[in-house]
């Protein structure tokens, strides 16, 4: 679908499978991160902005309790329940995951949504009938699982005048889902940027106070590429947790050096000298690596929007640069597709930086590319990487979008 062409065709699908007109349109987007990777869940901070990609939802309210759930991209008949069904209750005693139900299921992602305001005390007062479509490619690392969450979120709000509900609460309950109900673990970025972006700008989100400011995106002559390696390793979720917990154990052996858990609340508290000073209490040298990742990447973050404000782009790209070399080498969370399109874009001339997003074990790299070599990189590129891999990589030349909100 054209993108200006969605909401209308999404609101006739809409009726086509429900029998009646939507009560309103909605959207959130994906996000791309250009610094701050694998610091979101280390009390670290990250630099994300939203896209002008995402997905979208219809939505009627119904008179009864029950929810009905489809999705245009998944071409399976519509998921029907109840408001009173147990799966919407979780006691506590872990993630579904952890229970085996319902593993892999799409509808997961919403129906932890509601279980989440649920637990928050916003409980709906009927059911309602939703149909989404995304146009994020699947698998690429840039969130669709929290642009479903915070829109699902939003649906809920809005539906219902849940006016409590502010927008970062939209961020917090989608967090919530994907790591209680879908049993991910992951951090606060991906909902924060879906639900609070701002067109032309990214957000410097410090992820262990939220406290947050939007930067201005001025690139003058040069736009932010995404390349998609269209790889994802099957390592993706368990190492994720696995680097989490490699964390943790690093945080935990640092605070026990320092003398108390309050003189390092989290990694991301860290300056890069600090952890130079403690280092030598991490026997472990790869919980030492991942642990020095947490803390440079962090600081990395730091110099690069500050970079950016000065004008100094060259800088914010070798930021980028350094970023990609430290989550290849010391937190060895991508891959040889990924490594290969960085190392031949750096060759390109008129690329200022370059790196891996998001997750890791594939998906893509974000580039910040002069826009006179926009064509050059695309094409070499597109070339090589078809050349060692036999795959087709694709490629967005992306602007900074607007966070959730209605359309309709
Ligand atoms: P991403 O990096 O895109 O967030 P995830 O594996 O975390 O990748 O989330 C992708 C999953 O989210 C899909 O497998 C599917 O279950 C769900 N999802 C995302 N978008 C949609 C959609 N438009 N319709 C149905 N399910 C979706
Ligand atoms: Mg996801």
């Amino acid at each position: 679908m054209e993108r200006k062409d969605i909401p209308e065709e999404l609101k006739q699908k809409f009726i086509d499978l429900y029998g009646c007109a939507p009560d309103g349109l909605f959207f959130a987007p994906g996000r791309v991160n250009l610094i701050g990777e694998h610091t979101d869940y280390n009390g670290g901070h990250v630099f994300p902005c939203a896209l002008t990609i995402g997905t979208y939802a219809a939505a009627k309210k119904r008179d009864d309790r029950k929810v009905r759930f489809a999705s245009v991209n998944i071409r399976s008949s519509v998921t029907e329940i109840s408001l009173d069904d147990g799966e919407l209750h979780l006691d506590g005693s872990g993630s579904l995951k952890e229970l085996g139900l319902g593993a892999n299921d799409w509808t997961n992602y919403p129906k932890g949504v509601i279980w989440a305001f649920a637990e928050a005390g916003e409980l709906l007062p009927s059911g309602f009938d939703i149909l989404y479509f995304g146009n994020i490619p699947a698998g690429s690392g840039l969130s669709s699982s929290a642009s479903l969450e915070v829109l699902t979120g939003l649906v809920l709000r809005e539906l219902f005048a849940l006016n409590d509900v502010k927008q970062q609460d939209l961020a917090v309950l989608g967090q919530r889902a994907e790591n209680v109900y879908v049993g991910m673990n992951c951090g606060i970025m991906d909902q924060f940027a879906s639900a609070m972006g701002r067109e032309e700008h990214a957000i410097f989100l410090d992820t262990n106070t939220l406290e947050f400011a939007y930067a201005p995106l001025v690139l003058s002559d040069a736009k932010i590429v995404i390349t998609n390696s269209k790889v994802k390793h099957q390592l993706a979720s368990s190492a994720y947790n696995t680097r989490r917990s490699e964390c943790e154990k690093a945080l935990w052996i640092l605070q026990k050096a320092a003398g108390g858990a309050e003189k390092i609340p989290s990694l991301g508290s860290l300056t890069p000298h600090e952890f130079e000073e403690i280092r030598g209490a991490i026997e472990d040298p790869v919980v030492k690596r991942r642990a020095m990742h947490a803390v440079c990447e962090n600081a990395r973050t730091i110099q690069a929007v500050e970079s950016l404000k000065a004008g100094d782009l060259r800088t914010f790209g070798e930021l980028m640069n350094a970023s990609h070399d430290s989550l290849q080498y010391d937190y060895e969370v991508s891959c040889p597709e990924i490594d290969y399109l960085v190392a031949e874009g750096r060759r390109i001339d008129g690329v200022i930086g370059t790196r891996i997003t998001g997750g890791g074990f594939g998906g893509c790299t974000v580039s910040i590319v002069k826009t006179d070599a926009l064509e050059t990189f695309q094409q070499v590129l597109s070339s090589k990487y078809m050349e060692k891999y036999g795959l087709a990589a694709e490629f967005y030349v992306v602007e900074a979008g607007a966070g959730a909100h209605r359309l309709s």
